[in-house]
């Protein structure tokens, strides 16, 4: 370990040469109440920022180990300190140069509350990794800038941002009361009979289609649960709050078009994860395992059984072992729900706006045109029943364009000018008043789920191959693709990152040939909630990269996404 002035002689030391002269930097410093450490030097202005940390020992920083004992708390401890210490650095970070010199940042958090890489509290420490860019002008040092950087703008962060005495202590509080309500709630909705819950007065519209933040202004309309649904839930901190309770079984959202149908279900996607206060959905809470399910053709699709939702397929393609690079908008759809099933979803989320109507539908006039022979699609309608009965799956449906779902509902909402009303009897009255005609196709029961073993030789990786991930809906792994951009519950870049690794991870350690891909996601997840999601990144003990944790549907969902995936049905 080094003295900070020692840094300081070495910064000195450097001036106006060239940008390579900064890797001498690397290394430990303490400071006066914190230690730095440079992990990482980037090798030009232009290369991704220097990668650095900060630790401050807990017995100075301060923070009482009663905010951080559960883990939502602590994860919400994390996530306040990584906006603090991003905001406070923004207020430092100026062009100091060519390139990225001068920028300060740490990884950006978004709506959700999420575990991240980005900060550590325990017992011990708390530290927080963040990015510099290390300035220069051109190629050259500017070593008075790099001295205002690291002598005094990072200390004046750690001053700011990682002492429990200078952050508002109410403020944190809040959000750690927050969210240990939020996954209480979560928690209480499986024994309660509930699948979601919207509070009352919650605020499901977002600003714009490019963005997560409420929307606001005298049009908002706030959540007002129908009398038949309003239950009253007590959370530890908040006490009692009501809402509308939507029960297990199948629900279907109703009404006309524009008025709220979309924004309530994805309200609901959303509701697996814990919210920021202020985010109007703070209590808009799902089961945690719940899974948006929607067609996206043009996937790839290993080994899948789909043949409870398609069969006879022209030429006699195989549906019970079903692969394909290029699925359609129904096959996709049905592999899409077998996968959830595979890692044992007990929600399905369906919206017509992003389903293949065939899937859906095949009404009674088109049952009498095209015979049943023909027909390769059992749609959802004649299997949703078979869903909870045999796999305990409710589903929540958002449907405006076919009254034939009344008569397998269980509950009909309908959403009128943002508002929701319960109209399951009048519903079920039309239905019984006005037969569809159609007849239910089931050619069989929905049988077991076939389980997956995948194929370590998909996961081969060169030394010299890239695995990585690009924004939020791309992943390399050598030279195979994972596209992600329909897979929905994926809210965060941070996310799709750690995916790329963990995917590494999973290959190296349990896809053996033997383990079912089930049983891979599950074990993958025990050691990140154990040890934490630093055992993924290949710098131990260092900076470990930008990365929050993915549901284990998400990892499920890029491995089966994996474009070349092999597997073996079990
Ligand atoms: P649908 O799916 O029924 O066609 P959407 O959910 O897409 O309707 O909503 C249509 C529009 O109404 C969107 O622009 C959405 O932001 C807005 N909106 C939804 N809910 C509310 C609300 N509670 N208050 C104000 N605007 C809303
Ligand atoms: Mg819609």
């Amino acid at each position: 370990m080094q003295s900070a002035i020692e840094l300081q002689k070495k910064i000195a030391g450097i001036d106006r040469k060239t940008y390579g002269a900064y890797k001498i930097l690397m290394g430990d410093y303490q400071f006066n109440n914190f230690t730095l450490f440079i992990d990482h030097v980037q090798s030009d202005p232009f290369a991704p920022p220097s990668r650095m940390r900060v630790r401050v020992p807990q017995q100075l920083a301060g923070f009482p180990g009663r905010l951080y004992q559960t883990r939502p708390a602590r994860v919400a401890v994390e996530d306040f300190l990584t906006r603090c210490f991003g905001a406070v650095a923004c207020g430092y970070c100026g062009k100091k140069g060519t390139g990225k010199s001068g920028l300060i940042t740490i990884d950006r958090c978004g709506q959700e509350i999420l575990e991240r890489t980005a900060m550590v509290v325990n017992d011990e420490f708390v530290e927080a990794r963040f990015s510099v860019g290390l300035p220069a002008r051109g190629r050259t040092i500017t070593a008075g800038a790099a001295g205002d950087i690291l002598l005094e703008y990072i200390p004046g962060i750690v001053r700011q941002a990682l002492f429990y005495k200078s952050v508002d202590p109410n403020k944190l509080k809040t959000r750690v009361e927050l969210a240990e309500d939020q996954t209480a709630l979560r928690n209480m909705l499986h024994t309660m009979g509930l699948v979601a819950f919207v509070a009352d007065g919650s605020v499901l519209p977002r600003e714009s289609g490019g963005s997560e933040l409420p929307l606001q202004g005298p049009g908002v309309v706030g959540f007002k649960s129908p009398p038949e649904y309003r239950v009253k839930v007590n959370l530890p901190h908040r006490g009692e709050i009501t809402g509308m309770g939507i029960p297990r079984g199948i629900t279907l959202i109703v009404g006309g078009g524009y008025h709220g149908k979309s924004t309530l279900l994805r309200a609901i996607e959303r509701g697996v994860y814990n919210h920021v206060p202020g985010d109007g959905r703070e209590f808009v809470i799902t089961l945690p395992d719940a899974v948006k399910i929607r067609a996206e053709d043009g996937r790839s699709v290993a080994g899948v059984d789909i043949s409870g939702f398609i069969n006879n397929l022209p030429f006699g393609r195989d549906t019970v072992n079903f692969s394909t690079s290029n699925a359609s908008g129904s096959t996709s759809q049905a592999a899409n729900i077998i996968e959830a099933l595979e890692i044992g979803a007990p929600l399905l989320l369906l919206d017509e706006d992003t389903s293949a109507t065939n899937f859906m539908i095949r009404d009674a006039r088109m049952q009498r045109l095209v015979a049943k022979e023909k027909e390769p699609i059992t749609p959802f309608i004649d299997r949703a029943r078979d869903l909870l009965d045999n796999f305990n799956t409710s589903t929540i449906l958002v449907v405006g364009g076919s009254g034939d779902y009344f008569e397998v509902a269980d509950q009909v909402i309908l959403m009128e000018n943002y508002s929701p009303r319960d109209v399951t009897a009048r519903a079920k009255q039309i239905s019984a008043s006005n037969p569809s005609g159609r007849v239910k196709e089931v050619p069989g029961r929905l049988g077991g789920i076939r389980e997956r073993i995948p194929l370590p030789e998909s996961f081969r990786l060169e030394s010299r191959d890239k695995v990585k991930a690009r924004g939020m809906d791309d992943i390399q792994l050598g030279r195979r693709n994972i596209e992600l951009q329909f897979v929905e519950q994926l809210v965060d870049p941070g996310q799709t990152a750690a995916l790329a690794l963990i995917i590494k991870y999973a290959a190296q350690k349990y896809i053996n040939g033997k383990a079912t891909l089930n049983q891979v996601v599950q074990a993958v997840l025990q050691d990140l909630e154990k040890e934490g999601l630093d055992i993924i990144s290949a710098y131990k003990g260092r900076h470990p990269g930008d990365y929050a944790l993915p549901r284990k549907y998400e990892i499920a969902a890029a491995i089966n996404r994996l474009r070349g995936l092999k597997v073996q049905q079990a």
